[in-house]
């Protein structure tokens, strides 16, 4: 009936308000975290298979609001990226990043990699090279390890890919994120000079389980293997998964089993409790 009609498209405007008024929420949070400090990175530590130490972490965004507490990035960082918010935002990371391992340096922790997310329209920006450079300039710059996913580098190949290699020749590390979940994995490992190799979480969670998802991550480690790439496995929570991974000659993983990511001092503080993960 045309009653029905009607109401279903109210029904649906309302759905739409609400979503958009969400996002403009969230966007008005990040400007404002943005001005006041509001985010914070959180470190996750990644252990070496073999000897069983912490040998670098990833560095993951939270925003912390005044009212709502800690905000996940799968809620801010797709806004951040409709709203031109991910440059400023990732010119923050970068600079918080980099001030982090010149803190490390002279300390313990003065060995470890740290490695943090870049997205498609942060690496596409103009400016993206040299916010690099300029905060890379007072560290060691093979500490720094930047992770790009598939999807990152399917937006804008032809552009991404001289910067790319430049990060290399600047000596910085490169890994490529949530490997198995894009399209044309293979042809990226051919053209990027990728030093790690990280097997996405959705193959982890059922290698003990699912035949198929073992054979997978045994033939990623034998290619990583042929073309001298280091593999890191993430989200192992099981002794278990832990125990298959290194069977299958994996090297690095990153998981709930040794730990969540921390904030600074935490992160620290397992690491200088020297126990072997
Ligand atoms: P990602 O880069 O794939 O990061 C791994 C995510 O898996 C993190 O979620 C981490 O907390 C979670 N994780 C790690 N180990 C386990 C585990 O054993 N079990 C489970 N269930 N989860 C685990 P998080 O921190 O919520 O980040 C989600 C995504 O948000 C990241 O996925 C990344 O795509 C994006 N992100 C996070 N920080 C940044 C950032 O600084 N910049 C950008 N551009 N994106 C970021
Ligand atoms: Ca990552
Ligand atoms: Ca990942
Ligand atoms: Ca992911």
């Amino acid at each position: 009936s045309k009653a029905l009609g009607k109401n279903s498209f109210s029904f649906f405007t309302n759905e739409l308000n609400e979503e958009l008024k969400e996002k403009l929420r969230i966007k008005s949070m990040i400007e404002l975290a943005l001005k006041n400090n509001g985010f914070e990175l959180h470190y996750q530590p990644q252990i070496d298979i073999s000897s069983g130490k912490i040998i670098g972490c990833e560095a993951l965004i939270r925003m912390i609001d005044p009212i709502e507490g800690m905000v996940p990035p799968n809620k801010f960082i797709p806004i951040a990226e409709q709203n031109n918010l991910i440059v400023p935002l990732g010119q923050w990371i970068l600079k918080e990043a980099t001030s982090q391992l010149k803190k490390w340096e002279n300390t313990p922790l003065s060995e470890l990699k740290l490695s943090i997310n870049v997205s498609a329209l942060e690496l596409n920006h103009k400016d993206f090279l040299s916010s690099v450079e300029k905060s890379i300039q007072d560290i060691d710059h093979k500490k720094l390890s930047i992770e790009l996913t598939e999807s990152v580098l399917m937006n804008n190949f032809k552009n991404d890919l001289p910067k790319i290699h430049k990060l290399k020749e600047m000596g910085l590390t490169l890994s490529l994120d949530d490997f198995g979940t894009g399209y044309s994995s293979l042809s990226y490992l051919k053209n990027i000079p990728f030093d790690f190799l990280k097997i996405d979480k959705s193959f982890i969670d059922d290698i003990l389980e699912d035949p198929k998802d073992k054979m997978f991550v045994q033939i990623i480690i034998d290619i990583a293997q042929t073309m001298n790439l280091t593999v890191v496995a993430e989200g192992v929570e099981l002794k278990a998964q832990l125990t298959m991974l290194e069977q299958l000659g994996c090297h690095i993983y990153q998981g709930y089993y040794c730990s969540k990511p921390l904030k600074c001092e935490e992160f620290e503080k397992l690491f200088l409790s020297h126990k072997n993960y």
